[in-house]
């Protein structure tokens, strides 16, 4: 008998017994499935527990407007717990292995928890190791202290090259390299230095966005704003002595400033339970979510290995998807009964403009002609997302 079986019997098999789902990350995918099943269901129906590691939460899609002092950090900035509807238990714990045999999910703190359906949403693990040389000659806009940092470099730079590369596998949201492009030369003209500062964009796919209605775009806002770009550029180190980085192919790219991401890799505990797919992360079913023959373990947002890029729009989808349909196996009701592999992102196109594209797995990403209204959608986006997105409202 499994250890989950055991419990449950030991409690009294007369017992209707509340079903127990367990959220490992307390990031947006996972915050947000909370508050979507704790809506359409209660206590003594689904006990839901969220388990995560972090103090804050912040709204990333800002790191894009800090770095350029365009945004101050502080309303894009909430406690986890804030973020959390009543009737959800929160433990901030750092999870060290699932052993998915006997249902039960071990805690760094020595704690378990055994439950009935398990939702992993750790999102990823920034790995600059991965990139020899890394450590202290990049700089990125991936996390706040970074986005700062890079703002007092920027304020600081009246020459040179810089250099924005996509190191290689998934990255959150990749198209925000196209974006930050963008934003600099708009930034650059402001300040009267575009003529003395040139901008080189490097990505190892093979068009510059994987996104081919975000490409097509890119590609017309590139030459006009003669922004030097390299696709199938693959990074494989930094020579710091030389600013210059080195491609898997051997060609190299100088800089004297370099904006890249550290390479993305799934959390360690993933691989400690012999989950890991593709760079770590969990493969799942594209449609049901599911991780390999199991209905009980699910995985949504950065942490699912899934044919779409890595989006906070998608983890919204698949959030939606997953609360709706294990509060139908629970307790009857509506039903989603799959994820498309529907997002929709905004993305900058300059200072003051941005469009949107909207897609799914069926359907080819259809943008809308970049326009200011986007833009604010996207400036303000923080306020919808803390307001209702993250609440489960919407
Ligand atoms: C610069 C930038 C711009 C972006 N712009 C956009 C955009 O315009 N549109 C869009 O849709 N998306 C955008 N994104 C992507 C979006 O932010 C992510 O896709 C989204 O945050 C993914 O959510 P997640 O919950 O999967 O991961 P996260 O939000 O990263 O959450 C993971 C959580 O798991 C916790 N955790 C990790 N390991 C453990 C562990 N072992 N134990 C316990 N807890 C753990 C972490 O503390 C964290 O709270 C952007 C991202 C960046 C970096």
């Amino acid at each position: 008998m499994r250890f989950a079986d055991a419990i449950d019997k030991f409690q009294g098999d007369q017992m209707v017994l509340a079903k127990r789902v367990v959220i490992l990350g307390d990031g947006s995918a996972g915050i947000t499935f909370a508050n979507k099943l704790r809506r359409v269901t209660v206590p003594n129906e689904i006990e839901i527990t969220i388990i995560g590691n972090s103090q804050r939460h912040f709204y990333k899609a800002d790191g894009l407007f800090v770095s350029f002092g365009l945004k101050n950090y502080r309303g894009s900035l909430k406690s986890s717990k804030f973020l959390l509807n009543g009737g959800i238990d929160y433990l901030r714990d750092e999870v060290y292995k699932i052993n998915y045999e006997d249902r039960v999910v071990l805690l760094k703190s020595g704690k378990t928890f055994v439950y009935d359906y398990l939702i992993v949403a750790t999102g990823n693990r920034l790995a600059p190791e991965e990139m020899p040389g890394y450590e202290g000659e990049a700089t990125h806009f991936f996390e706040l202290t970074k986005s700062m940092e890079l703002k007092m470099a920027l304020d600081t730079t009246s020459s040179g090259n810089i250099l924005i590369a996509q190191p290689e596998g998934p990255v959150q949201y990749a198209p925000s390299l196209v974006e930050f492009a963008l934003l600099l030369n708009g930034y650059l003209e402001e300040r009267g230095l575009r003529d003395k500062v040139s901008i080189t964009y490097t990505t190892p796919e093979e068009n510059i966005s994987a996104v081919s209605a975000i490409s097509s775009f890119a590609e017309e806002a590139f030459e006009k704003y003669n922004i030097e770009y390299a696709t199938g550029f693959a990074p494989k180190s930094i020579n710091a002595k030389n600013k210059e980085i080195v491609s898997e192919k051997g060609d190299s790219k100088k800089y004297s400033l370099l904006v890249m991401p550290p390479p993305h890799r799934g959390q360690k505990f993933i691989e400690e339970s012999g989950m890991a797919g593709d760079f770590g992360y969990i493969d799942v079913d594209k449609k049901k979510l599911n991780y390999g023959k199991f209905d009980d373990i699910f995985a949504i947002g950065d942490t699912a290995n899934l044919p779409v890029i890595k989006t906070g729009s998608g983890a919204h989808y698949q959030a939606t998807y997953l609360a709706s349909r294990i509060a139908h196996e629970v307790v009857g009701g509506l039903y989603d009964f799959e994820y498309d592999g529907k997002l929709s992102v905004t993305t900058l196109a300059g200072m003051d403009t941005a469009f949107t594209v909207h897609s799914s797995y069926e359907n080819v990403p259809n943008p809308t002609v970049p326009n200011k209204s986007d833009f604010l959608l996207k400036y303000t986006s923080s306020d919808t997302y803390f307001s209702s997105l993250i609440r489960g409202v919407l």
